[in-house]
């Protein structure tokens, strides 16, 4: 299987050169050259491990990590993933049992462990850079936290994130470091990209990128839709909390390889750009909103690129598509709600899901929880009136030392930890 960029189709890199440079060269992202139809008949055998092995066979058949992959899926996949029934209408695919409770862990875990075996011929120490506003600093932490010959340096915004959030991206120590960027998160974003340009940093150093829009935590994502519709008994719609498009794209990539996907909903938080796409087929990507769902506050989508490529290949793909913008005041009622009908806890994002299925009208929906509760107790706790109880993987990270470090919001801020 060869990758292509989305600009340029007639740019050919294998999965390891994709893998590698992140972002193709001209600027593009990577997509599959095709999705071939058909893998429906790969079926889930004992374990969503080894169903996502057999399955990513066809993406690694002519990369060095063909032969680990099924070491690779093994830490990928190696905690629950159960779906609970809450009623007739909703099932609920719980993301959320890794080690920092939330989905982005089995893109990361997947990640980090693939890139142990990719190693260049130059020797050149390795960085791992991460601009995060919440989840994915600490899902990359965790899953490259002791990793050998790997520094790892995540930038956030000071003041920004749920301080659970930040005790999970500050305990990491030795090789991977957290520092609050006097900004925003999109000044986290531009020093980043700064960094991955410089040609000082380029000749010292290997830079790799573990953002949304890696192919490294793109493709174990599709496997969770596509092993559970493959164990369904019928087709199964998805309603998925989203803002980067990363979790979403990977649900579409899986109906486009032939599961049984009926419909996606796409559920939103006020950034609601996509929804407005969805409607109008145009794309106009819009400033950022701050919510209650902060891992999801996107204004322009870095996946929208390779949404946009799909479509124009398989425009029939429109009709399954729906979105549902969700307000903050309907966030904090969903929670509230759910918590009474279900006796069910749920955080920001996955309430933006329930708050959509009330809007789908469809007979049957699993809805995908993407984080704890636990993790967003400040805004969820006085919303429910009772505390909630911490998983014990985030009583463990909650227990270590941790240590706060500032930097300025510049590029020579970040040259400096170098
Ligand atoms: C990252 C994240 C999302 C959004 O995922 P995308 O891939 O950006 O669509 C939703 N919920 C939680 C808890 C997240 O951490």
């Amino acid at each position: 299987m060869k990758f292509v960029s989305t600009r340029h189709r007639s740019m050919r890199f294998s999965i390891d050169e994709a893998l590698l440079a992140g972002l193709a060269p001209d600027g593009g992202l990577f997509v599959p050259e095709l999705l071939p139809k058909g893998n429906s008949k790969v079926l889930p055998t004992t374990s969503m491990a080894d169903f996502a092995a057999e399955l990513l066979k066809i993406f690694f058949n002519d990369s060095v990590l063909l032969k680990v992959l099924p070491e690779i899926c093994e830490r990928a996949f190696g905690f629950e993933t159960p779906l609970k029934r809450l009623n007739k209408e909703i099932s609920v695919l719980e993301l959320t049992h890794g080690p920092t409770c939330a989905f982005k862990d089995v893109g990361a875990q997947f990640l980090a462990a693939a890139m142990k075996h990719l190693r260049p011929d130059n020797n050149k120490p390795r960085v791992v850079l991460v601009a995060t506003s919440g989840d994915t600093g600490g899902a990359v932490g965790c899953a490259f936290s002791g990793q050998e010959n790997t520094r790892v340096i995540i930038l956030y915004p000071k003041g920004r994130i749920s301080d659970r959030q930040e005790r999970q991206l500050t305990c990491w120590q030795k090789n991977v470091s957290a520092y609050a960027v006097k900004g925003t998160f999109d000044e986290c974003q531009k020093m980043v990209k700064a960094a991955f340009t410089d040609s000082e940093l380029q000749k010292n150093w290997q830079l790799l990128s573990a953002n949304s829009i890696s192919l490294g935590r793109l493709l174990p994502q599709m496997i969770y839709y596509a092993y559970t519709a493959a164990t369904a008994k019928t087709s199964v719609n998805f309603i998925i909390p989203t803002g980067n498009l990363g979790n979403a794209l990977a649900a579409v990539w899986a109906k486009e390889l032939g599961f049984n996907i009926d419909k996606i909903c796409l559920a939103l938080n006020a950034n609601s750009a996509i929804a407005e796409f969805l409607k109008t087929k145009e794309w106009h990507p819009k400033e950022t909103i701050a919510t209650l769902a902060n891992a999801m506050d996107v204004g322009n989508a870095s996946n929208m690129e390779r949404l946009r490529d799909l479509l124009s290949i398989d425009p029939q793909m429109y009709n399954s598509l729906t979105a549902w913008s969700v307000s903050d005041a309907e966030i904090r009622e969903t929670i509230q709600r759910v918590y009474k009908e279900f006796n069910y806890v749920t955080c920001p994002h996955t309430a933006c899901a329930f708050y959509a299925q009330t809007k789908m009208k469809w007979s049957d929906s699993i809805l995908i929880s993407t984080a704890d509760a636990a993790k967003f107790n400040d805004l969820v706790e006085p919303i429910i009136k009772r505390p909630i109880e911490a998983p014990s993987d985030l009583e463990r990270i909650l227990g270590r030392p941790f240590e706060r470090k500032e930097i300025a919001a510049n590029e020579a801020a970040l040259k400096a930890l170098f």
